[in-house]
């Protein structure tokens, strides 16, 4: 086999392609896995900033995700001031065409990503512009990155 640019070998690597379906195909996974990365040491109050006295709302009455903070007592998700916020669409919805957005090595055609998540063009070209622009001020986890990270790390 001739050199492999780094690029070719991981998204064709198995365990990759099944941690990123396992992420991706389920909304709590997909949830969990990026409060990992906005909140590396637990969740932390995007009104106030306080980290230490936040309860999660657990039980029927309220939304997955939804935590309170103690300090503010304002409520939140991990998607609040997040280019995810806003958004009718899954967190996993986000991550998968982030995730294609960060392995293609081309621009990723708007179709694509309507084909791949099964939205609307208009959504699709609003999903493509938002991570672009997140990517370009980097204030976005790379599920790519991550994924390497973590195998490599064992
Ligand atoms: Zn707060």
């Amino acid at each position: 086999m001739a050199t492999d640019p780094g690029y070719l070998t991981y998204p064709r690597d198995p365990v990759f392609h099944d941690r990123i379906h396992r992420i991706f195909d389920d909304e709590v996974s997909a949830r969990e896995w990026l409060e990992e990365r906005m909140w590396p040491d637990g969740p932390v109050c995007p009104h106030c900033g306080n980290g230490d006295t936040i309860t999660e709302l657990t039980g029927t009455a309220h939304r997955d995700g939804l935590y309170q903070c103690g300090e503010c007592r304002k409520q939140f998700t991990v998607k609040v001031k997040t280019v995810f916020e806003g958004s009718p669409l899954e967190i996993r919805q986000w991550l998968t065409a982030l995730y294609f957005l960060t392995t293609s090595k081309y621009p990723v055609p708007v179709r694509f990503i309507q084909a791949e998540l099964g939205i609307s063009y208009k959504a699709s070209w609003f999903v493509i512009r938002r991570l672009r622009e997140a990517m370009r001020q980097g204030g976005l986890p790379n599920p790519h990155a991550q994924v390497r990270k973590r195998k490599t790390r064992k």
